[in-house]
């Protein structure tokens, strides 16, 4: 079986039918993106950069993120990488941020929420991602978005850091700025958010825990966890046709996306990418490959 997964590398990622899905994989950290190379990923379709917050005990400076955002674009050499903007909160415990405990961390102050309340952090984060893109082909991507004036905030943000860069000479690449799709309030305003981003990427491990009210963090809640409950495909379903009726396309990076008894229904539903862990992209190929 493994030996057959092989023979896939090199293969498109085309259904019978013609239909083109982009494959991208997720990844933590630099030696991920090697695991994703090797396992024929078209692109990162989620760079989850916590990993450069967690690992230090200090605010990783403008530089060190620049140097790290910069060797995955070299690597994956023009394809595609989308890196996530800062996702943390008080379920993953960075001290120098200081944060308050909290009852309900998940619903709490995190992502997005600590990014536009600490906007010098989101700056240099910002800066980092703008300046290695001019060596590879990287989109942002912003998590945990509940509203239009969150994102309205954050492209004025990130069009600021632009002009900075452009007045101080710095060259940047043509950045593609889309947002994850992972609150039911997103999901439910996807026809508004879409006329605001270039791409939407559903991140159905959020979705899910927030739509079915069950704390993925709960083993005990396991036998009531439902991936395939309809309330989650509808808010698929929806979220594929307002991105496609503003012209703009649309993924999924949550687990679900590798689950191959969904894949025919995901390339049914419009999905044009799947975000998969790379140990995940051959076996997901294979099943792109037989679907008409
Ligand atoms: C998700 O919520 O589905 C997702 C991809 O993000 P994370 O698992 O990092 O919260
Ligand atoms: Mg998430």
């Amino acid at each position: 079986k493994q030996e057959l997964l092989q023979t896939l590398k090199g293969k498109e990622d085309v259904t019978l039918g013609g239909k083109k899905i982009n494959l991208y994989a997720n990844v933590g950290n630099i030696s991920d993106v090697m695991t994703a190379l090797k396992n024929d990923a078209a692109g990162i379709g989620l760079f989850r950069s916590e990993f450069l917050y967690l690992e230090k005990d200090h605010y990783p400076t403008e530089e060190e993120q620049f140097q790290v955002y910069k060797t995955v674009a070299e690597t994956m050499a023009g394809k595609k990488v989308i890196i996530r903007t800062l996702d943390i909160g008080a379920d993953k415990r960075i001290d120098y941020f200081n944060i308050e405990p909290e009852e309900n961390p998940a619903m709490g102050y995190r992502a997005i929420r600590i990014c536009l309340d600490r906007e010098d952090v989101f700056k240099t984060q910002l800066r980092a991602l703008y300046r290695a893109s001019a060596y590879g082909n990287i989109s942002i991507m912003y998590p945990m978005i509940i509203s239009v004036e969150e994102v309205k905030k954050i492209k004025e943000i990130s069009a600021g850091i632009r002009r900075e860069l452009s007045a101080a000479g710095i060259s940047f690449g043509n950045v593609e700025e889309g947002i994850m799709i992972e609150t039911p309030a997103a999901a439910l305003i996807s026809d508004l958010l879409a006329k605001e981003v270039d791409f939407f990427s559903i991140g159905t491990n959020d979705l899910s825990q927030y739509t079915l009210a069950i704390d993925r963090q709960n083993p005990k809640l396991d036998i009531f966890f439902d991936p395939h409950h309809p309330a989650i495909l509808r808010l698929l379903q929806m979220v594929a046709d307002n991105a496609h009726k503003a012209g703009i396309w649309v993924g999924i990076c949550g687990e679900l996306g590798a689950d191959i008894s969904l894949t025919e229904t995901f390339i049914r539903m419009g999905m044009d990418e799947l975000s998969v862990s790379p140990a995940m992209v051959l076996p997901v190929r294979q099943k792109i490959r037989e679907t008409t």
